[in-house]
């Protein structure tokens, strides 16, 4: 049965050095991370088609978590397990929560973060909570002989419809950066199975800072898996500079508004979608009101 099926080649840099070598060469090589969504991938093993697999687990590079008093850097092959661990008293307890709600202990063992924010069709959790709390990303790209290096917002690397643009067909993300003032006021919520029954779930995460009798720097995402990554910029604009309590006729406004723009924006995602978001969207809201009042 398996005859003529040959083993792709596996290539394993040890440095950033050795995987530019490598990814000149064998530019549509396969960049495995923890191989979690990869190996669940119909096609993954093996393929003509494809230039070999780089794998990016002997890079130490990538492997660092790092901090200053501004901001904390993750190094893209870091697990969802490791950066729970060693980051309990550091990282903002949505970042935390989200961490917690992928898969199990076993599967968050195995996933990493370059590999949870570069699946390259399907936006999930990592990618929601990390948009709102204005991280940024590391980017190598590998062009023509040439490397460039950019950083770039993780709002900014997906498209409306929540697909991957690195920039380049040859690119790797090294690391994450993500700045240590948080705002108070932090909620992700996600409903229905992201891995086996993606086209009914969504992820919903709203991060603000509350000021005296105000709201700041409100940053909302809602994300459905295949389907959208929508960041509303009316939205946050509306809510930030908003007094608490925020009158429930507003809430009730603004959460119809938010249905209307995915509407407009996004024409798969389904009516129970769309209502279960709404109702996420109005009880952070409600969840600020009560908070205010208390
Ligand atoms: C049973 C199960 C349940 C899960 N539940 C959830 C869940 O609820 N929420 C959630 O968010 N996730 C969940 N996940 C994880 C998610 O589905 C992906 O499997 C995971 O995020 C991929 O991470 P990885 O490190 O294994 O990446 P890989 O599978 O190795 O790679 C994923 C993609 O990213 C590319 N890539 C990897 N690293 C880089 C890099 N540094 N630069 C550029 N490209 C790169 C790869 O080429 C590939 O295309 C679950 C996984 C499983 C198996």
């Amino acid at each position: 049965m398996y005859e003529g099926v040959r083993s792709p080649l596996v290539y394993t840099p040890r440095s950033i050095g050795e995987f530019s070598t490598i990814i000149f060469r064998h530019p549509q090589a396969i960049l495995w991370a923890g191989g979690t969504h990869l190996m669940a991938s119909p096609d993954y093993y093996p393929s003509e088609a494809r230039d070999g697999i780089i794998d990016l687990a002997f890079m130490d590079e990538l492997k660092r978590i790092t901090r200053n008093d501004r901001y904390v850097e993750i190094g893209a092959m870091v697990t969802a397990r490791q950066l729970l661990s060693a980051g309990r008293l550091l990282l903002p307890p949505i970042l935390q929560q989200t961490l917690r709600s992928m898969g199990t202990q076993i599967v968050r063992r195995q996933v990493t973060v370059g590999g949870s924010l570069c699946i390259s069709d399907a936006r999930l959790s990592l990618s929601t909570t990390l948009a709102i709390l204005s991280a940024s990303a590391e980017v190598k790209r590998y062009d023509q002989g040439k490397v460039t290096t950019v950083w770039i917002p993780v709002a900014k690397l997906y498209d409306k419809e929540g697909k991957l643009n690195l920039g380049s067909k040859s690119a790797l993300l090294t690391r994450i950066r993500i700045g240590l003032e948080f705002g108070d006021f932090q909620r992700f919520v996600v409903f229905g199975d992201p891995i086996r029954k993606s086209d009914e779930c969504g992820i919903v995460a709203l991060h603000a800072k509350r000021e005296q009798n105000g709201l700041s720097k409100v940053q909302f995402c809602v994300t459905f898996p295949r389907k959208a990554f929508h960041i509303s910029k009316d939205l946050e604009s509306k809510l930030s500079g908003s007094a608490l309590p925020i009158h429930p006729e507003k809430v009730n406004m603004l959460s119809h508004e938010l249905v209307a723009e995915l509407t407009k924006m996004h024409s798969t995602i389904s009516d129970l979608q769309l209502e279960r978001a709404r109702r996420i969207f109005e009880s952070f809201l409600h969840d600020l009101n009560s908070q205010s009042l208390s």
